[in-house]
Parts: C-alpha cells; structure tokens; sequence
C-alpha cells in the first residue's frame, strides 16, 4: 500500500514539475523585471510634467500657482515636492516660415516668451522645479516642412507661440520621420547634430547642460541615445518600453524592453515612469495615492506623469488640476509620513549608483518586495496560483524573506 502511494505521489511530481517549468518559462519575463529593478527603501514620490516651455504665454501664471501649491508641503526633511518639467525649447516662427518655406524657430530665451522663463527660472530657485529636456521641438521639423496636410501648414505658419497638443499625434514624436506611414528611422548623422544643438540651446537657456531627457511622445532609438549620451546627458525616462517607430495607424511600434530603472543603454541610465496623474483625463490625486500605494508595496519609487494641458487649456480645469495637486501632496504625507519627495536626477543618481542609504541590499530583505511585484504581474501570477507556485513561493518568501533594517540616520538628509 505504501508503495502505491509513493508512485502516486511520484507520479504527481512528475505531472507538476513540467507544468511549473511551463509556467516559469511563460514568466520569465515578469520574473526578470521584478527581480532585476532595485529596491527602494522608503516611500519615494518623483512628480514629472511634460511639454512647458516655449508656447502660450498662459504658462507663466500657472507655473506660478504650481509653485505655490507645491511650496505648501514639506517632507519630514524639509523638503518640497519637485514638479521635473521636461521644457521644449522652441516653436517656430511662423511669419519667417511664410514668407520663404524654411523652418525657422522661436527658442525659449526670445523676448516673446519672457513670462514662462522667468516663471520656470523663480520655480527653481524656490526648489520647486527641476528642469530636464524633452526637446528643441516636439517635432522633426523637416517632417512638417514636409507634410501635405494643409492644417499642418497653416499650424506651421501661425504667429508664435503654437501649441504642439494641436498637432496629429504622430507628428509630435521628433525622433523618427512620420512625414509617411509607418514612419522610417532618420539619419544618424541628422540625429547627432539635432541632439548638439538641442543641448547647446540647453545650455545656453537654462545656464547648465541636461542630465535627464524625456524622449517626446517616447518614440526615440539606440542611435538618439548614443547622440544624447555624447551630449552629456546622463539619465533617460522611458514608460518601461522603448518605442522606435510609428506603425501604419500612426502609433507608436517597434517596441524594445522591458526596462527597468537602473538598466543602462549606450553610457545612459534609465528610469521608468510608475503611473499618472493627470487630472484632466480622470487621474486624479484619489488615483495618484493608489497607485504611490502600489509603488510603496513592491519597493519602487513612485515617478508620475503629467502634461501641462492639465493647467493651461481651460482656467476651470487649471483650477481643478491645482486642488488635486495640493491633495496629492498632502495625501502622499498623510499615508506615508517617512515619504521623500525628490527630482528625477536625484532619483537617477541613487539608481545608477545603487546607493545603499536609498536602496535594499540584502536578497532576503528584498524578496517580499519582489513577491509583492509577482502577486501584481497580471497573467503570470495567475499562471502561478493555477500551478501552486503561489503556495510554494508564500511559503518561502515567509521563512526566508525579512523586513529590511530602519536605514542609517544619513539617509534622512
Ligand atoms: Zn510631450
């Protein structure tokens, strides 16, 4: 009797091991990913806002609100929360294109758009913006110079500033030519020179060179990495993918990845956007907090996405857009009082280095972390409960896994 049991038991083994096997090999991916991205210590809160900078004049009131709004909260530091506003540095000068069809720009530092640069130059001085390059335009000229589209030439010759948001989508990526469907890669000698000059213009309007560039639209290539990198650029945030085309529908396509932060790409370190919130789209700070939640559970930092089309459009909106960013702050620090509010090339300084004030260390103190990202990976993680690696793997996490030590009392600063 005992025997058939054991060739029960053993036949069942034998059923069980090629089916988890199954199931980790359809997981690999998703296993990589949570075990590869670093574990953050604390609750970390990194607010990022795309597209300010050269366009409507209306930026330099509310970027003014933002800063108040912002400069209401402290960590238990004393710190502010950080708006990182990736600035676009020109629109083009629509009279100039008129008068003889060639591209010509208005860049950040003209007279015209005066109000937004001092706006964004008195945010930093009261530590409440960190600026980072999104790009000279958020477009390749030359693709609208291009284009037949008869709206896309009027928007083009329009008196300064335009507003890229009124552009068809697929013509606001810059680092591919969409001028056609699906769009083809562009030179690498026209990429290393649109990138020098955009780092010079950098330089020259912001009185430093860029150390973090969000790639517009998150269409971009190795070969605009390579370019940035040599520019001096130091950090790229990405939404976990690289996206290195638009497809025939004019989406973006041709995806790379996953990333995670920390992985590095031609002498760049990457970082990864976590959610969003955008008030305007029903991301409000009510789904911020939850998604900070998340982030906290699984030892992320918490990078979130915005757009300034949540404050400049429509005043009712700016209004609303501002309530819910006090909230957000507020509610970030209720929930999780040892919260820190940082910039994303702080954060990508932590990552690249592995700082162990910031990051966990140990294997045993990051594994409940890394469980708690599996128990989130969708598909995966339900391919482990049908297996039983769920069970097996609670079972272990719970007798090898460990809370990590409080962190040494410098990393408060
Ligand atoms: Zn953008």
């Amino acid at each position: 009797m005992t025997g058939s049991w054991g060739l029960v038991v053993a036949g069942a083994l034998l059923a069980w091991m090629p089916a988890a096997a199954g199931a980790l090999f359809v997981s690999r991916v998703a296993l990589g990913r949570a075990c590869r991205a670093p574990v953050f210590r604390r609750p970390t809160l990194v607010l990022e806002s795309d597209d300010w900078g050269a366009g409507s004049l209306a930026q330099g009131q509310v970027l003014r609100a933002i800063a108040d709004t912002l400069a209401r909260h402290r960590d238990a530091t004393g710190r502010h929360p950080v708006m990182n506003l990736a600035l676009v540095l020109a629109v083009p000068d629509g009279p100039a294109i008129a008068a003889d069809g060639v591209y010509r720009r208005v860049e950040l530092d003209a007279p015209m758009l005066a109000p937004v640069l001092a706006a964004l130059r008195e945010g930093a001085s009261r530590q409440v913006f960190s600026a980072q390059l999104h790009g000279h335009e958020h477009f390749w000229p030359p693709t609208l110079i291009a284009s037949a589209d008869s709206s896309v030439a009027a928007w083009l010759r329009q008196p300064p500033p335009a507003d890229t948001e009124r552009l068809p989508a697929h013509l606001q990526s810059r680092w591919a030519d969409a001028s056609r469907l699906p769009s083809v890669p562009l030179p690498a000698e026209q990429i290393r020179a649109a990138v020098d000059e955009e780092a010079a213009a950098y330089r020259r309007i912001l009185g430093e060179p860029p150390r973090v560039v969000v790639p517009p639209t998150f269409v971009w290539t190795r070969e605009v990495e390579r370019a940035w990198a040599a520019a001096g650029v130091e950090f790229v945030v990405t939404p976990g993918l690289r996206s290195t085309c638009r497809n025939a529908r004019g989406l973006p396509d041709g995806d790379e990845g996953p990333i995670v932060n920390g992985d590095r790409a031609d002498g760049l370190t990457c970082l990864v956007r976590t959610d969003y919130f955008e008030p305007a789209r029903g991301r409000d700070a009510a789904y911020a907090l939850r998604a900070l939640g998340k982030a906290v559970s699984e030892g992320h930092p918490c990078v979130l996405e915005n757009h300034r089309d949540n404050f400049i459009f429509d005043a009712d909106q700016a209004h609303r857009s501002l309530a819910e960013l006090d909230a957000l702050c507020a509610g970030a620090l209720r929930q999780h009082p040892d919260l820190r509010f940082l910039s994303t090339v702080e954060l990508g300084r932590i990552v690249r280095n592995r700082d162990p004030q910031w990051i966990v260390r140990p294997w045993r103190d990051r594994l409940p972390f890394v469980w708690q990202r599996l128990r989130h990976s969708g598909r995966p993680w339900k391919l482990m409960r049908l297996t039983g690696l769920a069970a097996l793997g609670a079972v272990l996490v719970g007798l090898l896994g460990r809370r990590p030590e409080p962190p040494p009392a410098a990393a408060a600063s």
